[in-house]
C-alpha cells in the first residue's frame, strides 16, 4: 500500500497485538523492547489515535515505508491502519468557516452574554453558601469573565441566548403522582393514609387492582372499581373527592426541557425541591454542601460543559444560608460535554434517574440547534461505546475539582453524538482534534478571586474563612 502526504492513519498496534496473542500479556515483547516493562499497556493509550502523515513520515518514493514518532514511541506502517475514506472528505470545506467571527465580534458577544447573567442572584447564592455577606463576594466578576470567554461559542450557537428551551408533555408516572399525593396529604392526612393502602398505579389508572379484605367486606369495594368511587364510599367527603379527581385527571404533565450555559443553572445544577441530591450540590438544607461542590466551578469556567434539565413553570424559594433565592426546581438533569468548535458531544450521567424519553428529547433539541447554526443537514450519528466515550472525554490538566461521571462512574452507557456533515467536511487536522472533549477548568475562589478553590469539597480558597459574618 502506498502512502501519501495528508493520509490519515489510525494507530492499531494494541488491537493488532491483542488479536494476535489474545491477551494483554507482555511476554512476547517485554524481553526485547527497551521500555520500562509492560510494553503493550504502554501502547494502549495510543490505540485509536489518528495521525496525519507529513512528507517526512514517508521514507521512500513508493510510499511503502512510513515512520513517525508519537509519545516517545516510533510507529511504522505495521502498527496502524490507513483511514483512506477520510481523505475524500478533506476535498470540500463546509460552511463552518463562513461562521468565523472577528475578534471584535467575539468580544461584543461576551459583553452581551455577561449582561444577561443575573449576577445579583449568582452572588447571593455564593454568599449564602459560603456563610458570608454578599458584600464580601469579590471573585465572581473574574469567574464570570472566564465563563464568557470559554462559553461564547455556545452562546452564539444558541442564537445569542444563554439557554434553549422546549415545552414538553410527559405521561404521568407513579412518581409524578406521588408529588401531588404528598400535597394532598397535608389537608387530608387520614384519607391519604387510606389511599396509600391501594397500589401506586391505581391512581394513574383510576382503577383498583386489589383491595384489602376489610374494604371488600365493609364497603363492598372490588378490584376493577374506580378508585375515586371507592374513596367516596369510605369517606363520603365531597371536598376530598374533588381534590382526588383533580389528581386522577392529570394524566399528562407539562414542563420544559432546557439546555443551558447560564452560570446560575450550573451553580444550581443539583438544587431542587423534588427530593433528590447529588455530590455537586452547592448548598444542602440546613447548611453544608455536596462533597464535590467545588466541581461546580470547574463546569462553569470550562469550555465543554452544558447543562440540560427538566423543570416545571413553578418557582421555588430556596434558603441559601441567610439568603432566600427564587429559582426553578430541576426534577431531572444531565450534563453534556461538548467540543466547542464542532459541537460534537457526549451525554453524561442522568440524575436522579435514567429517562430515555427526556435524554432523547434533549438530543433532538440540541441537534436541531447545532444543525441550523452550522447550516448542515440535521443528520446525526449516535455511538454507544463507553470505551470510546472515555477516550473522547478527558479532564483538563491541573487541579480539577469536578466528579466526571463519564470517566469515573462505570456502570452506564454514555452516548456520543456527532453531525455527519460536520464530521465529513473536516480537514484532517480538525478531524483528529474532534476526538477530544476537554472537561473542567481550574476554579477560582468566588470570595476573593485571588486563589484557586482549595479542594473538591470546598467552595472557597485556603485564605477565605467560612461563616465569620454571623
Ligand atoms: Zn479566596
Amino acid at each position: 500500500m502506498g502512502y501519501k502526504k495528508d493520509d490519515i492513519v489510525e494507530i492499531k498496534l494494541y488491537d493488532l497485538m491483542k488479536s494476535q496473542y489474545g491477551t494483554d500479556s507482555n511476554e512476547a515483547f517485554d524481553e526485547f523492547i527497551p521500555c520500562d516493562g509492560h510494553f503493550i499497556q504502554a501502547m494502549k493509550p495510543f490505540c485509536g489515535k489518528r495521525v496525519i502523515l507529513t512528507e517526512s513520515n514517508i521514507k521512500n518514493e513508493e510510499g511503502t515505508a512510513v515512520r513517525f514518532m508519537k509519545g516517545g514511541f516510533i510507529f511504522t506502517q505495521d502498527m496502524f491502519t490507513k483511514v483512506g475514506e477520510l481523505r475524500e472528505f478533506t476535498k470540500t470545506k463546509n460552511d463552518f468557516y463562513k461562521k468565523k467571527y472577528t475578534k471584535a465580534e467575539i468580544t461584543a458577544a461576551q459583553v452581551e452574554m455577561l449582561q444577561m447573567v443575573d449576577k445579583e442572584k449568582f452572588d447571593k447564592i455564593m454568599a449564602g453558601a459560603n456563610g458570608i455577606d454578599v458584600k464580601r463576594i469579590k471573585g465572581t466578576t473574574k469567574m464570570l469573565q472566564l465563563w464568557a470567554e470559554n462559553k461564547v461559542n455556545y452562546f452564539l450557537m444558541f442564537g445569542r441566548k444563554l439557554k434553549i428551551k422546549k415545552e414538553i408533555e410527559i405521561e404521568m408516572t407513579a412518581d409524578d403522582v406521588a408529588e401531588d399525593v404528598e400535597t394532598l396529604r397535608k389537608a387530608y392526612p387520614l384519607q391519604v393514609y387510606i389511599l396509600d393502602l391501594f397500589q401506586k398505579n391505581d391512581i394513574i389508572k383510576n382503577c383498583i387492582t386489589n383491595a384489602p379484605r376489610y374494604f371488600k367486606q365493609y364497603y363492598d369495594i372490588q378490584p376493577g372499581m374506580k378508585l375515586t368511587k371507592a374513596m367516596h364510599k369510605i369517606f363520603e367527603n365531597e371536598q376530598f373527592d374533588i381534590e382526588l379527581s383533580k389528581v386522577v385527571q392529570k394524566t399528562k404533565k407539562s414542563g420544559s426541557l432546557v439546555v443551558s450555559i447560564d452560570p446560575v443553572d450550573i451553580l444550581f445544577m443539583s438544587k431542587n425541591n423534588s427530593g433528590w441530591h447529588s455530590c455537586h450540590n452547592i448548598y444542602d438544607e440546613g447548611g453544608g454542601h455536596g462533597c464535590y461542590a467545588g466541581g461546580i466551578f470547574s463546569y462553569i469556567e470550562d469550555k465543554a460543559t452544558l447543562i440540560s434539565y427538566r423543570c416545571s413553570d413553578t418557582i421555588a424559594e430556596y434558603n441559601i444560608g441567610k439568603y432566600k433565592v427564587e429559582d426553578i426546581s430541576k426534577s431531572w438533569r444531565e450534563l453534556l460535554f461538548c467540543n466547542p468548535d464542532n459541537f460534537y458531544f457526549v451525554a453524561s450521567r442522568q440524575y436522579p434517574y435514567d429517562d430515555e424519553l427526556l435524554t432523547s428529547q434533549v438530543r433532538i433539541l440540541l441537534e436541531t440547534q447545532v444543525s441550523e447554526y452550522m447550516n448542515v443537514p440535521n443528520k446525526w450519528t449516535i455511538i454507544h461505546d463507553d470505551n470510546l466515550a472515555r477516550k473522547v472525554v478527558r479532564n483538563e490538566s491541573g487541579k480539577i475539582l469536578h466528579y466526571n461521571d463519564v470517566l469515573l462512574y462505570t456502570s452506564k452507557h454514555y452516548p456520543i453524538l456527532y453531525n455527519r456533515s460536520l464530521t465529513a467536511n473536516m480537514s484532517p487536522k480538525e478531524f483528529t482534534d474532534l476526538f477530544s472533549i476537554v472537561v473542567g477548568a481550574e476554579s477560582i475562589c468566588p470570595v476573593c478571586g485571588e486563589h484557586l478553590i482549595r479542594d473538591c469539597g470546598w467552595i472557597n480558597c485556603h485564605n477565605c474563612g467560612i461563616g465569620d459574618d454571623y
